[in-house]
């Protein structure tokens, strides 16, 4: 079914700039293009035809595909360009603090910040001193958004990852994902209290990984949106580090896994009950 190259050698080709430069004259802005031989000879910026002739073999078949119209991107050769291009394995960003402007989800002042270092974001209280979060959000999100709209960019990036993994679906990779509640690891002591639970979702394919809190499965249920929607809301101008304070999480078994979340609005509430793997078994509304 699959045909596979060692990594030493698919990734060998690539320790040389007129290569990498073949590849990124190969992805446009606007996706994959075929070029010549000397319209790619000349983007690539190479001395001679004959080095430039043995710098595309090193490149064809696996990143390169040769047809009649000229050169073309094969898919190893378009992840590869795009990861050139959005700067994923040579930027490394840090961020000076940007203001949040939803309050701290625990102490309700207006003190969040969001700092970056090596790309990875991390948002805390400057009034109660928690730590929300911390996760990696890539260079080309960094660059191409602009201070004010970077943290809304990174809230819609990860609630579609756990809505993505919680269906099933890797967002790196689209591996196979699977989920399981439990308690939170203790190796992070700044946020972890010993009885909170979360969410744990892990790829078979690439080995990704995210955890959160069950509330933030439960968000795109449909019980949840039309709750919401019924009460002229939208769940989704919600932020993941404050989903609102109407929300209760309480852990009603951990032998089997039930796990009771509420929310609350104009003294209505709708309480789902989430299974061991994030699903959702039952939903009351009162
Ligand atoms: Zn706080
Ligand atoms: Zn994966």
């Amino acid at each position: 079914m699959a045909d596979t190259a060692p990594p030493s050698e698919a990734f060998q080709p690539l320790g040389n700039e007129i290569r990498t430069r073949v590849l990124a004259a190969l992805l446009e802005a606007d996706g994959p293009v075929t070029l010549s031989f000397s319209e790619l000879a000349e983007a690539s910026g190479a001395d001679t035809t004959a080095g430039f002739a043995y710098h595309l073999r090193q490149l064809t078949d696996h990143y390169l595909r040769e047809t009649e119209a000229g050169y073309t991107l094969t898919d190893a050769g378009i992840r590869i360009a795009r990861a050139i291009e959005s700067g994923v394995y040579t930027e490394s960003v840090d961020r000076d603090p940007v203001e949040i402007k939803d309050p701290c989800p625990f102490c309700a002042d207006h003190a969040l910040v969001a700092t970056a270092t090596d790309n990875t974001v991390t948002m805390r209280c400057q009034s109660c001193e928690r730590k929300l979060l911390r996760l990696p959000f890539p260079p080309s999100g960094h660059r191409t958004h602009s201070e004010e709209a970077f943290p809304d960019a990174l809230d819609r990036l990860y609630r579609h990852r756990v809505s993505l993994m919680s269906a099933g679906s890797c967002p790196e990779c689209g591996g196979k994902t699977s989920a399981h509640i439990g308690y939170a690891n203790a190796d992070d002591a700044e946020t972890t209290d010993p009885d909170r639970v979360q969410l744990h979702l892990d790829c078979a394919g690439c080995g990704y990984t995210l955890d959160c809190p069950v509330t933030l499965a439960v968000l795109d249920h449909p019980a949840v949106v039309s709750f919401y929607h019924a009460h002229d809301e939208d769940v989704r101008d919600r932020p993941i580090w404050n989903v609102g304070q109407e929300w209760r999480e309480t852990v009603l078994s951990d032998d089997p896994w039930c796990v009771s979340v509420t929310t609350e609005i104009d003294e209505e509430e709708l309480e789902l009950l989430v299974g061991r793997d994030g699903t959702v078994v039952s939903v009351f509304e009162r």
